[in-house]
């Protein structure tokens, strides 16, 4: 049977398209420029073979949470020569930070400097500084990973100075809300923060926040860059994997 013409089977290059027109029209709506918002595709627990199908329709930014698993994916995409770079969007243990920073490009989730210092150390005087986000914790929420918004922008000076690093903005993940208004609140915190870095000089273009469920709020708060797995890919198995 020719899997391409079940009506039923789920369609990521589909989906990406649909998830593109849904941050272009965010962006016309809060009266900015559709282009100045970046797309990053959230691919964790999907494989190689079924990111595969989007690169080719032209996605050039990957995002990916687990370590190990993001490695192998790289190697697997490079070795069919595709063009992405590749975004370490998950929180990382120090015995990992030198694999991290060998095969990726940016890497979004930096939350201390222990961290940071171990990402300089191990990316390679041949390679082109680390793109770095520090991780805001912008809702105070118990259980997350970032950097307290009291303490951000002093993590962010420190890691300005490292010369593996290159800083770029920040990344955020909110708790989901359910107002508009409440969503807005906490990306509205983010923004001010990035724009407290910007008015210090510092050259920072990216502001990473919104994901599936809650993009056109964050654009709308002035997201730089969203970060999209599920619309694009599908529904994830619950669990992450096992490392
Ligand atoms: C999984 C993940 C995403 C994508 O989430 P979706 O709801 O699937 O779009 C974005 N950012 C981070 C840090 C993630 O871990």
């Amino acid at each position: 049977m020719d899997v391409s013409s079940n009506p039923f089977a789920f369609d990521p290059v589909a989906a990406w398209h649909a998830v593109r027109a849904r941050v272009a029209a965010a962006a016309l709506a809060a009266g900015r420029d559709p282009h100045s918002v970046a797309l990053l595709a959230v691919s964790k627990t999907f494989n190689a073979q079924a990111v595969w199908p989007v690169v080719q329709a032209g996605q050039a930014a990957l995002g990916e949470n687990y370590v190990q698993e993001g490695v192998e994916k790289i190697q697997a995409l490079r070795a069919l020569q595709a063009n992405v770079a590749w975004h370490c969007i998950g929180p990382i243990q120090s015995n990992k930070a030198k694999l991290v920073a060998e095969h990726f490009d940016w890497v979004q989730s930096i939350d201390r400097l222990k961290i940071a210092q171990r990402l300089s150390q191990g990316r390679a005087a041949t390679q082109p500084p680390l793109q770095v986000c520090i991780q805001v914790n912008v809702d105070a929420g118990p259980t997350k990973s970032g950097v307290a918004w009291a303490q951000a922008t002093a993590l962010a000076e420190s890691v300005h100075q490292l010369p593996g690093l290159q800083l770029r903005g920040l990344m955020c993940i909110p708790d989901p809300q359910p107002t508009a208004q409440a969503r807005r609140a906490n990306f509205a915190r983010a923004a001010e923060l990035f724009a407290q870095w910007q008015q210090r000089g510092w050259p920072v273009d990216t502001l990473s926040m919104g994901m599936s469920e809650d993009l056109e709020d964050a654009i709308a708060c002035g997201a730089t860059m969203v970060r999209v797995g599920s619309a694009i890919f599908g529904r994830r198995a619950a669990a992450p994997p096992v490392r």
